[in-house]
């Protein structure tokens, strides 16, 4: 495991306090990159209070307009979520979803989203996630402060590094990078443009065939090879169907 590759992303945030409270959450279990993406009232004393003796967190918070900006680079992506979604999507709680996170950061770029005060995060922005996370709470309540919820998520982090601070044995031994979240929506660009020119997405009546895609590709995770495979093969399909179309002039 490695904190340096997991960056805790908050998104929309409007009460500066909370952003204050996950500063300090995050710096007690060694977390230390937060990215902030358009927060309403930022910078703000409330958030430099709450942080207390993690304000080394708050100084270097990267502020961006963007979900994108934040996650771009991240090969493996994490949705925090209090309720069921329209799509069901592979959902850990925080203990399971700590483990992927802890191996994954070995090599890889590791991001947790936390999503509104109000509304949480919308389901596109839950769309662009390997997996979710919920933190199990009583059926009467299971809404968390936002604080709270990345202190959970952080704490099972923490339980994952070895005593000394040393990486922990389990590595991933794959034999090619995965894809980066950049790579993937240029994949979904590519194969939603295909499919419409094979006519088997009809852009007027899309229905949910591109969120289930999503879905199954997010669910294996593809490396950056086999994403160069299934970009290729969707390129040859392409050449096809314009070959087809001129030989029909
Ligand atoms: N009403 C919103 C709750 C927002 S709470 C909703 O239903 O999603 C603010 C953020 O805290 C959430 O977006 C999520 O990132 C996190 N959070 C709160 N409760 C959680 C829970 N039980 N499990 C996982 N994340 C939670």
């Amino acid at each position: 495991m490695n904190p340096e590759n997991i960056r805790i992303v908050l998104v929309n945030t409007t009460h500066p306090g909370n952003i204050g409270g996950v500063a300090r959450a995050m710096k007690n279990m060694g977390l230390q990159r937060l990215y902030l993406v358009a927060p309403r009232d930022y910078p703000n004393e409330q958030a430099v209070w709450r942080a207390a003796s993690a304000n080394d967190v708050l100084d270097s918070a990267v502020v961006v307009p963007t979900l994108n900006d934040a996650i771009g680079d991240c090969q493996f992506v994490v949705g925090t979520s209090a309720r069921e979604r329209r799509i069901p999507w592979p959902l850990m709680d925080a203990r399971q979803c700590a483990e992927r996170m802890a191996l994954a950061s070995g090599r890889e770029q590791v991001a947790v989203l936390f999503g509104r005060e109000d509304r949480g995060l919308t389901n596109d922005e839950l769309k662009v996630c390997n997996l979710h996370l919920n933190i199990p709470t009583s059926e009467d309540y299971s809404s968390l402060n936002l604080a709270m919820a990345v202190q959970i998520v952080a704490y099972e982090l923490r339980m994952l590094t070895s005593p000394a601070g040393q990486p922990s044995s389990a590595v991933d031994e794959w034999d090619a990078p995965f894809a980066s979240r950049e790579n993937m929506e240029r994949f979904y660009t590519h194969l939603e443009e295909a499919l419409v020119d094979i006519e088997f997405l009809d852009p007027a009546a899309p229905r949910q065939l591109m969120s289930r895609l999503r879905r199954l590709y997010s669910r294996v995770r593809l490396d950056e090879m086999e994403l160069n495979i299934l970009r290729g093969i969707l390129t040859e399909t392409q050449k096809w169907v314009r070959r087809g179309r001129d030989s029909e002039r």
